[in-house]
């Protein structure tokens, strides 16, 4: 492969070690790191959503920043019943929290020990949030002792926010039901009909309605509080035009984000 193949991709695992070397020790490039899940998504999406839509994410905000986007994390932290289905239905493969924060901080660690300064953790798993923060925290801890003090972590969701407009456009008249029940729904239906519409199949959606949880959680899991599908909300007003909309203004809130706080040009 030629010097300018290399240099044209993002991708990490595409990278030979000595361009890796020089995007991250001279240029300062930003390192992506997606972070998902394996986790049932319904009858509609593959099990894979999670970390495909935080890679393809990545992916596109590195394109525009001039970043590099190292493998996903793709097993993530255990899926609860009221905000991912929860952990018993087939195909969901989580992690035990410790095992998360140490794999997180491990892979930190390694970055920063190659000469990474500034890293972005994108996160596309309600679930992970405090396991990541936890992992970013020992990374940035154990970096300094090393003597690597100036290592910044920006840690977000890709969907951290939504402007109104875009909501209104997506919701189009139904309510959103807010991102703890976006599971399987149109959100995440709509975006995996845009980037992956091969893995995508509206036949599937299942008429159920969004289900009424009890204000509490209970262990073992209690299947019935979840719809036959698994997915938490109908993904049945999603449309790709939707899906575009969404992608591309989460690829500029991620973007933004990072350009603001590492002060990376666009
Ligand atoms: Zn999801
Ligand atoms: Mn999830």
């Amino acid at each position: 492969m030629s010097e300018q193949a290399t240099r044209d991709t993002v991708m990490m695992s595409e990278l030979t070690w000595d361009v890796y070397q020089r995007r991250i020790r001279d240029e300062g490039a930003v390192v992506f790191v997606p972070v998902g899940a394996v986790e049932q998504h319904g009858y509609h999406l593959p099990l894979g959503t999670d970390w495909m839509m935080a890679s393809y994410v990545a992916r596109r905000a590195a394109e525009r920043l001039g970043g590099i986007v190292a493998p996903p994390v793709t097993y993530a932290a255990r899926s609860q019943v009221r905000t991912g289905g929860g952990p018993h239905r087939c195909g969901t493969t989580s992690l035990d929290a410790e095992v998360l924060i140490g794999l997180l901080a491990n892979i930190l660690c390694e970055l920063s020990r190659h000469g990474a300064r500034r890293i972005a953790v994108i996160d596309g798993h309600f679930e992970n949030r405090f396991f990541l923060d936890e992992a970013c925290y020992r990374a940035q801890r154990d970096s300094a002792l090393r003597g690597a003090e100036d290592l910044r972590i920006l840690k977000m969701l890709y969907a951290e926010k939504m402007r109104p407009e875009t909501m209104e456009r997506v919701y189009a008249g139904l309510d959103f039901p807010g991102l703890d029940l976006e599971h399987g729904g149109i959100l995440e239906t709509a975006m995996m009909l845009y980037c992956h519409p091969e893995l995508v199949d509206l036949s599937k959606i299942a008429d159920e309605p969004t289900p009424d949880f009890p204000p509490y959680d209970v262990f073992p899991a209690n299947p019935d509080w979840v719809p036959a599908s698994g997915a938490l909300s109908s993904g049945r007003a999603a449309t790709r035009e939707a899906g575009k909309l969404l992608v591309e203004e989460f690829v500029e809130l991620v973007s933004d984000a990072v350009s603001a706080e590492f002060g990376t040009g666009k």
